[in-house]
């Protein structure tokens, strides 16, 4: 009831500043930037009590809430330095605005931002004006390049950084070595308030609300994926395709460091997919050392997860895995590498529901050459495994081409078509394309969704799956639908 209460007043927010969101701020304008010129416009122009232009002749003199946040902890720090991390597009407006805040109050100060956002969707950046803002934008690994940028004054010497110089970007890479994951130190958690971070319940999801109901210590057992070889997936970006993993000793030294400095022993390991190898290892620590720890992550439904494995888990800890089902079909599965099979994927899932660790899959329509039919006995599988109490939590999403995967840099296979993309100075990520499908790809997937959100409320479980998508007029069509995004 909480979480609702809180959902309302963000909705009466949202009058004030159509931009408002809890844990995204400005998405709607920050989505797709193929140029900085609309997002330039935007923050020196948007204006609520929110946050306010903090430059431009339209900067007014009181700051909004946002900026006065800042004043206060630039007061309390006295920084030299900041580095803004953005892991998703709805960071992007509140972390510009943030400093180009810190750039008018003290503009000796050096700024930086990092993270997810920028290391799928900036990485061909060439819009000089976003250094109006920031000093460097840095890719990957944040470890080196800000070692580098703190210690050094000289652009020479910089790692995966982008900078601007004499009103060019340039990207500045001088040659090292990654630090091995193992080397890394664990997070540190200091003058962050843990205590005031609220959970939030919004959604009866079991999965969401693990992620927003409570709070997490995160970390990564191993850098990459182990796999890196699904075609859809950012398989040619280092945070997937440069696999590096710590060692279970030095992972348990970090879960001991995190618990006594935090009080919390909840861990999301963050990982793109758990090695089912290293997890054994770090379970044998985990018991070895007695430690008392909960936690979850994300997997790949594959065969290397025994029930001796999933059972060492549970003992160990593990409450919850997530994890790719994908199309749920071999024919698609096999087309784009995902290395696993249904059948497969269903017995480890069955495995883990048995162990008493709740399962989420990740599924997806819409993919290159996936039929109707394909995509209704995907979900006549999900009903099934539902109904068994195998897996209890499941989300479609929509298949999206990613410039960083393999179909975009060989969609032959797929049969599909790669539109002409806008001229780019900044963002870019998702890749327009048509391909041939036999359904209508919006209609199927609000009948996907609604047909799961019902079952995960143990609605309709006893029909054939097929009946959502009579109900959702989701008929076969006499011709081909050219479709894309
Ligand atoms: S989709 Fe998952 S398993 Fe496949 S390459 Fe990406 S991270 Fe690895």
């Amino acid at each position: 009831m909480c979480s609702l209460f809180l959902d309302d007043i963000a909705e009466a927010a949202s009058i004030l500043d159509p931009l408002f969101g809890f844990s995204r701020y400005g998405e709607s304008i920050s989505a797709t930037l193929p140029t900085f010129d609309l997002l330039a416009h935007q923050l020196q122009t948007r204006c609520s009590i929110f946050s306010r232009p903090s430059t431009g002749k339209r900067s007014p003199a009181e700051a909004g809430w946002l900026e006065q946040s800042v004043d206060a902890q630039i007061s309390l720090h006295h920084p030299t330095h900041i580095a803004i991390s953005i892991p998703f597009p709805g960071c992007l407006f509140g972390a510009l605005r943030i400093a180009q805040r810190i750039r008018r109050i003290n503009p000796a100060i050096r700024i930086a931002i990092g993270g997810g956002y920028v290391n799928t969707e900036l990485r061909e950046l060439k819009a000089p004006d976003i250094f109006d803002d920031v000093d460097a934008v840095m890719l990957d690994s944040g470890m080196l390049p800000l070692q580098r940028w703190l210690e050094h004054n000289d652009p020479t010497t910089l790692i995966r950084t982008f900078i601007r110089h004499q009103g060019q970007v340039l990207y500045m890479n001088t040659d090292a070595l990654p630090v091995r994951h193992d080397a890394l130190p664990p997070p540190v958690y200091d003058g962050l308030t843990l205590d005031r971070y609220i959970g939030l319940f919004e959604v009866l999801n079991p999965v969401t609300r693990l992620w927003t109901d409570g709070r997490w210590n995160k970390l990564m057992l191993a850098h990459g994926c182990w796999w890196h070889r699904c075609a859809f997936c950012d398989t040619q970006v280092d945070y997937i395709c440069r696999y590096d993993p710590a060692r279970p000793d030095t992972l348990c030294d970090w879960i001991e460091t995190i618990i006594a400095s935090t009080g919390y022993n909840g861990f999301h390991f963050v990982d793109e997919a758990l090695p089912p190898s290293l997890v054994n290892g770090l379970c044998s620590e985990i018991r070895r050392r007695k430690l008392n720890v909960e936690w979850w992550g994300n997997i790949r439904y594959e065969k290397h997860f025994t029930p001796p494995l999933i059972a060492k888990m549970a003992q160990s800890g593990c409450i919850a895995v997530t994890g790719g089902f994908e199309t749920c079909n071999d024919r698609t599965l096999a087309l784009m590498n995902k290395g696993i099979t249904v059948a497969e994927a269903k017995t480890v899932c069955a495995s883990f529901a048995q162990a008493g660790i709740l399962t989420h899959a990740y599924l997806m329509y819409g993919f290159p050459t996936q039929s109707f039919k394909e995509t209704q006995k995907a979900l006549e599988t999900v009903r099934r495994m539902m109904h068994a109490g195998h897996l209890h939590s499941a989300f479609w999403h929509r298949f999206a081409l990613t410039a960083h995967s393999e179909i975009a840099r060989h969609p032959e296979p797929y049969n599909i078509h790669l539109k002409p993309e806008p001229v780019s100075d900044f963002a870019r990520n998702e890749i327009p394309f048509d391909g041939e499908f036999d359904h209508d790809l919006d209609a199927t997937g609000h009948a996907l969704r609604t047909a799961t959100y019902n079952y995960q409320h143990g609605i309709g479980l006893d029909r054939p799956a097929a009946e959502w998508f009579r109900s959702e007029n989701v008929t076969m069509p006499r011709r081909m639908f050219r479709q894309g995004r």
